[in-house]
Formats: C-alpha cells, sequence, structure tokens
C-alpha cells in the first residue's frame, strides 16, 4: 500500500478539478473514504484468506469492479435525492470511481507486496505499473510511527506530494484566469 495520507491527497486534489458547486465537505470525506478503504482488505487474512487469494489484500477490494460497485453505493446512499443518470449524478459516480481505482494504481507503482489485481473476480493476476517508484508502506501503524513510515513519506511527498501541488496549482490559476475573463 501506499500511505493513508497519500490516497487522501490525491482524492482532494482530484475533488477540485470538479465544478465548484459539488465542493462540499461531505464530497471531499466520501472521495477520502473511496481512496483508503481499499485497504480495510488487510483485515480479511484475520478471517483466513491469504495474501494471494482473490479476496485477500489488493485482490478483489483493489479492483476496478470493487472501485465502480462503491462508488455507485456511496453515490445511492449519500446522494440519494440525484438520480444517477443525470449530468450532476455521473459526475459524482465519476469522482468516487476515480478516487477508489486511484488506489490501486498508487498501490501499483509501489516497491513492495504483490502486486494489484486489477480485474478481479474475472483475473486474480496481481499486477505493477512498469514504474514503480513509491516506497511500500507497512501494514501497521506502529511501524508507520518509525524510520520506514518517514521513508515511505518522503518517497510520497516526491512522487505524489509534488505531482498534487502542481495540478492544485494549475487548478487555481486557471479558475482564477477564467474569473477575471
Ligand atoms: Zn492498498
Amino acid at each position: 500500500m501506499a500511505s493513508a495520507f497519500a490516497h487522501s491527497l490525491v482524492a482532494v486534489t482530484a475533488g477540485k478539478l470538479f465544478p465548484s458547486k459539488v465542493q462540499q465537505f461531505k464530497f471531499f470525506a466520501l472521495g477520502i473514504f473511496c481512496a483508503t478503504s481499499p485497504d480495510l482488505d488487510v483485515f480479511m487474512h484475520k478471517l483466513g484468506y491469504s495474501y494471494s487469494h482473490v479476496l485477500g489484500h489488493r485482490g478483489f477490494f483493489h479492483s476496478l469492479l470493487f472501485s465502480l460497485i462503491l462508488a455507485i453505493f456511496i453515490k445511492i446512499i449519500f446522494y440519494y435525492k440525484t438520480p444517477i443518470m443525470s449530468k450532476l449524478g455521473l459526475i459524482l459516480t465519476a469522482y468516487f470511481f476515480f478516487c477508489a481505482a486511484s488506489h490501486g494504481f498508487f498501490d501499483a507503482m509501489t516497491t513492495g507486496g504483490r502486486g494489484v489485481a486489477f480485474f478481479a473476480p474475472f483475473d486474480n493476476a496481481r499486477h505493477f505499473l512498469p514504474w514503480r517508484v513509491i516506497r511500500v508502506s507497512p501494514m501497521s501503524v506502529s511501524q508507520f510511527f518509525g524510520e520506514w513510515g518517514l521513508r515511505v513519506l518522503k518517497s510520497e511527498a516526491y512522487w505524489i506530494g509534488i505531482p498534487c501541488m502542481v495540478v492544485l496549482f494549475g487548478n487555481w490559476m486557471v479558475r482564477k484566469v477564467r474569473r477575471r475573463s
């Protein structure tokens, strides 16, 4: 996994690119939830599922299909007054899908683990992207608060933090220019 901080930053950055009218606290909070919750699958091994099982860590809960199911579920529960096939409904679902899917995408760029089952449950093969540049985060919170955690945050600041800041700054500039014209 990449750390929950990095996944959350990606969700907030992406949310800032969406129309201003949807950018409420609930929108970002749910985006962060979608971007971080796939890692709850680390508890699946307590239920007897191994890492390499389709329900194990980085399995189905990190897949594109799960991202879509989660996005639709979150949209229906938290924005039930907005029809899902309306423009706003589709925008919200797209954002939650992006947040959830981004989780697997960034995990597939980490230096450890077994890769991400993007196409589970149809295909449990684990994949990495060609660029494995982000230091893998420890599974336990206690291990995170130490030298390992610091190295992870440093690598994420470089590979996720700086690009997010560039996107946020670019977005801010574009909106400022648009408001003036
Ligand atoms: Zn993960």
